[in-house]
């Protein structure tokens, strides 16, 4: 399109430049110094020091109204700014979070997790792609506008989270303080990956979750498993018989009425599934597996992406010390969690669950079943014109069409702010599947982060036109 193509040419030329790439990189590396684990509340004030960083940086690059935004109810501060000088424009809103997971186990990672380090085209870190590497694209993006034409071909917002690694506990609060302040026209979120090095995605589907804690209990104390063993039910037997019920044979959750609002992916979804997304081999390869587990009459890529599913998390109890001993222990706990999909609601599987536990709890035990947060499953419109803009960007940067797909990850936020703020987002991530985030050698790959920046460009002027 000639109005975009005459938009872009200047940040592009300068996007491109190798002294702004190199200069770009060593500022990601300040960023990413700061050890920002929402996690830990030793890390508090790294948070405060990367949010006040940010600012100054958002200040630099030429965007304005900056302001550090206090978490509500003491929660970790969100960093805002503007540039709303494109009268008759849309506005867009960019998401990104600047805090990172935890880094153990530290002995795993081959360079320390917060200093950038460049391995061929590689940069290794905790936050190198998610998110902080990511956001970068975002802030990059506006720098190549601002420093070259000075304006932007729309209005833009950015809002960067300081809690989103801890679930943004006070999302809700903050976006009905600042929903007045964050209202634009569509969002952009850069935190999700592509499928692959040059097969670009937009995800426009998330599954929702639902997080329980199932404990049960016997005697008052642990008793003598010689006077007592055989005569009355051991806590983690029952436990553990109860976890077997929640599936069936077929791998299907077992809690009646489970599956009746569960969308079905439509036939061209996927047979589009089964041209561009992982195959079943692939899959089990890449995760070192010798087989598959899961709903029958669905592909593993079906299963991860648009099917629920019910996973043991964690279970405790007894004794596993060294030696033995002889122990019927007095109660268990187990964590487990669902992943819902369109149109399931979690408070409604949490009605199903509540007598589906009580029936499978044997008599000679009691069980107390907790439900600790959840969240809705999204499906974002593939038409808006939003999204549209984002295909044509993807087409012109990768020279080829970004393959729509549901992802099996659950972004709180992205439920949250469709609720909120009632605009179309679009999820155009520039991750990789092996960049191990969340887990120890953290990467990005810098070729992708280039381009991502370039696709952004040229996002924001296909949007604008
Ligand atoms: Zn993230």
């Amino acid at each position: 399109m000639v109005p975009s193509l005459a938009t872009t040419a200047l940040p592009l030329h300068y996007c491109f430049q190798s002294k702004q790439r190199s200069r770009w990189l060593s500022q990601l590396t300040e960023l990413i110094a700061f050890p920002t684990i929402s996690a830990l509340p030793q890390h508090r004030k790294d948070i405060t020091f990367c949010a006040q960083w940010l600012a100054r940086h958002l200040a630099e690059i030429g965007l304005q109204h900056i302001q550090v935004l206090p978490g509500p109810k003491g929660g970790h501060p969100s960093v805002y700014a503007d540039w709303l000088q494109a009268p008759g424009k849309p506005t867009l809103l960019l998401y990104g979070h600047y805090d990172v997971q935890p880094v153990d186990p530290l002995k795993e990672w081959r360079t320390p997790p917060f200093k950038a380090t460049i391995i061929g085209d590689k940069l290794f870190a905790r936050g190198a792609s998610d998110d902080k590497g990511q956001l970068f694209i975002h802030l990059k993006a506006i720098e190549s506008y601002l420093r070259t034409s000075g304006s932007l071909p729309l209005n833009i917002k950015i809002w960067l989270e300081g809690e989103e690694e801890i679930g943004s506990p006070n999302l809700s609060a903050f976006l009905n303080r600042e929903a007045k302040q964050l209202q634009a026209d569509a969002v952009l979120v850069s935190d999700t990956e592509m499928l692959g090095p040059n097969r670009p995605s937009i995800i426009y589907g998330l599954r929702g979750n639902l997080n329980c804690e199932l404990e049960v209990s016997g005697s008052r104390h642990d008793l003598h498993s010689g006077r007592y063993g055989g005569a009355v039910h051991n806590p983690l037997q029952a436990l553990s018989e109860m976890i077997a019920r929640l599936h069936d044979h077929k791998g299907r959750v077992a809690i009646p009425g489970f599956y009746g609002r569960v969308r079905e992916l439509e036939p061209a979804q996927r047979q589009e599934i089964r041209c561009s997304c992982a195959r079943h081999q692939q899959i089990l390869t890449d995760l070192d597996l010798p087989a598959g587990w899961g709903e029958a009459g669905y592909s593993l890529f079906e299963r991860m992406t648009s099917r629920p599913a019910l996973t043991i998390n964690g279970i405790a109890g007894g004794y596993t010390g060294p030696g033995a001993k002889s122990v019927i222990p007095s109660r268990g706990l187990a964590h487990f969690s669902f992943r819902l999909v369109p149109d399931q609601e979690p408070t409604e599987i949490a009605q199903l669950l509540r007598p589906h536990i009580a029936a499978i709890t044997p008599p000679a035990i009691r069980s107390r079943l907790k439900i600790t947060g959840g969240s809705r499953p999204v499906l974002l419109p593939i038409r808006s014109s939003v999204m549209q803009a984002a295909v044509r960007a993807v087409q012109q940067t990768w020279a080829v069409s970004p393959v729509f797909t549901r992802s099996g990850g659950t972004i709180p936020l992205v439920e949250q702010l469709h609720r909120h703020l009632r605009v179309p987002i679009v999820l155009l991530g520039f991750g990789l599947p092996n960049d191990d985030i969340h887990a120890p050698n953290e990467k990005m790959n810098l070729p992708t982060f280039f381009r991502g920046i370039e696709t952004v460009i040229r996002f924001m002027a296909e949007y604008a036109t």
